[in-house]
């Protein structure tokens, strides 16, 4: 008999049946409330029925119209349906199936556009797990330990983590700026440097925001040396921060944007975004696949982007985020043990320290595990997995945002007696 790899470390004990909304409901017939929306991907919630629509027309018609060979309409209609939300000037997509191939698809391009080796990533952003995305994670050593050697050519700088430091956001941001600037001086030459690498909110890394100051550094040292920016907006983009784009906090403008996750509502597909002038510095047939822009990922991500639109759920993010937030706070007044919470939009960390500040792993592991038994699934984050992270799909109520932190704040008084 087979079973599962025991390589799978799975965050719940949950079976699901089926999804619906911001519910999963398990083989025994419990309703959960999902607030990790499939580590940040169901934001129309789980099978919105104009997305399962969209899908089910598309099976019937075309399944796999494999793009190196032939070009199929979902596509060419999902690319025009992207470039009325792309930031200004990105006109030019391509796609692939997970978040970690459109990493590696932006560092490609980075390289061949600049002719330049290394890059520069920051420090506690996850990128994904194939090696070179593996490479250019480093929110945890759990995501590369045990098969290195890894890829050569990426460096680390700093990242404004001002709880981290214990300073404030200030002294933080300048630390990276000016720790970036020595490693320019002593690792990694400007003009051997292709591009930085950045989320807007270090997502699996512990719901850190970056900030406006830090990225116009950024943007300033881009500028100087000719380096691009790439910002990946896998967890951060579709509405997730409460606006559209993470980076659209941050008064910035990205060379190259990676998409995922909340693109298709749960079916895999991933791309990047560029301007046609630097994507056409690509080496024809550099990049490609087998399962790329999937027909049906592509109809069901035009689909998402109607929804996204049409209920306003960008905006919902923004305003259930605010409760969420709020709320979250008002239930680490309570107890010592939750030193900082934190967020954007609908994206919400809880950080749990022990009396010292320091890192404190097992009392996040059972909060998270207490609510998960009171029917409330959420996820861990951070470099010790000691962020509580609530990303519920966009979809959510302000009644069910009130059944959420209801139900954390007891599972957080059951262990932190
Ligand atoms: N980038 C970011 C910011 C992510 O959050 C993730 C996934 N958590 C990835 C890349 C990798 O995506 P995937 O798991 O689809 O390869």
């Amino acid at each position: 008999m087979a079973q599962l790899s025991p390589v799978l470390k799975q965050a719940t004990p949950v079976v699901v049946d089926r999804g619906e909304g911001v519910y999963l409901y398990d083989t025994t017939g419990k309703r959960n409330l999902d607030f990790t929306a499939g580590i940040g991907v169901t934001s129309t919630g789980h099978c919105h029925p104009r997305v399962v629509a969209a899908a089910q027309a598309q099976i019937g018609k075309l399944i796999h119209g494999q793009y190196t060979t032939v070009m199929h309409k979902p596509m060419l209609e999902l690319t025009e349906k992207l470039g009325e939300v792309l930031p200004p000037g990105l006109d030019s997509l391509f796609f692939s199936n997970s978040g970690s191939e459109g990493v590696e698809a932006a560092l490609r391009l980075a390289r061949q556009a600049t002719g330049r080796p290394n890059v520069i990533v920051f420090q506690g952003g996850f990128h994904g797990r194939t090696v070179a995305a593996a490479t250019m994670t480093t929110s945890g050593t759990r995501f590369s330990a045990g098969f290195s050697p890894l890829m050569g050519g990426v460096h680390v700088a700093p990242f404004p983590n001002a709880y981290r430091y214990g300073w404030d956001v200030g002294t933080a941001t300048k630390f990276a700026l000016r720790e970036l600037d020595y490693l320019f001086a002593t690792v990694t030459a400007p003009h051997e440097t292709a591009a930085f690498f950045i989320e807007p909110v270090l997502g699996e890394g512990g719901y850190v925001p970056a900030n406006t100051e830090f990225f116009a550094g950024l943007c300033e040292r881009a500028d100087r040396h000719g380096i691009l920016l790439v910002i990946d907006e896998v967890q951060t983009g579709f509405g997730r921060t409460g606006k559209f784009w993470g980076h659209d906090h941050f008064d910035v403008r990205p060379d190259i944007v990676v998409i995922a996750k909340g693109l298709a509502s749960g079916f895999p597909l991933s791309g990047i975004a560029a301007s046609t002038e630097l994507m056409s510095k690509a080496w024809p047939g550099s990049q490609g696949g087998t399962y790329g822009g999937n027909a049906v990922s592509c109809a069901a991500a035009a689909e998402t982007l109607s929804v996204i639109k049409d209920e306003g759920l960008v905006e919902n993010a923004a305003s259930r985020g605010e409760q969420l937030l709020a709320g979250a706070r008002l239930i680490a007044d309570k107890t010592p043990r939750i030193g900082d919470v934190r967020g954007l939009g609908l994206l919400v960390g809880s950080e749990f320290t022990t009396s010292d500040g320091e890192p404190d792993n097992p009392t996040a592991q059972a909060a998270q595990k207490a609510a998960a038994e009171r029917g409330l699934l959420l996820l861990t984050c951070g470099a010790h997995m000691n962020v509580v992270r609530m990303i519920p799909p966009l979809i959510v109520t302000a009644e069910q945002i009130d059944e959420a932190l209801e139900i954390w704040a007891d599972a957080v008084a059951s262990v932190t007696k």
